[in-house]
């Protein structure tokens, strides 16, 4: 899964997200990356994209309810681990998010999604730069 979340110079946020899926799967299977509110959110006080493990995502609806903080005001990478320490520990999940002022990204367990996580703040270095 490839996740992306942004702000521009006016405030906006925007999310996109592109998945293989998972290895073993039935057909048809349609999963937490194309359900807003699911694997990707965005509004007016932040975006968010997860990655892991679709129908767990879609239960808890993780990108809304990291969302739903960042609308609180919490600071992106509260709200991330915030998110994560509410969703079963055993169950694959990384996100990153976005706020009005700040940046955040993590994820459970799976060295798989440190990278998911670790790109993203390369990333973020990188155009905070430009
Ligand atoms: N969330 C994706 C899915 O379940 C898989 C992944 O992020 O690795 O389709």
């Amino acid at each position: 899964t490839v996740g992306c979340v942004t702000r521009d110079a006016k405030g906006n946020f925007a999310a996109a997200i592109s998945t293989g899926g998972t290895t073993i799967t039935f057909y048809g299977r349609v999963g937490d990356v194309p359900m807003f509110g699911a694997g990707i959110y965005a509004g007016p006080k932040g975006a968010v994209a997860c990655t892991g493990n679709g129908e767990d995502i879609v239960k808890h609806l993780v990108a809304k309810a990291a969302y739903d903080l960042l609308a609180q005001g919490l600071p992106a990478q509260e709200a991330v681990d915030r998110t994560l320490a509410a969703f079963p520990a055993t169950i694959d999940l990384g996100l990153v998010a976005v706020g009005p002022a700040t940046t955040g990204g993590g994820c459970n367990y799976s060295p798989e999604k440190k990278a998911f996580v670790t790109d993203y703040r390369n990333q973020m270095a990188w155009s905070v730069r430009e």
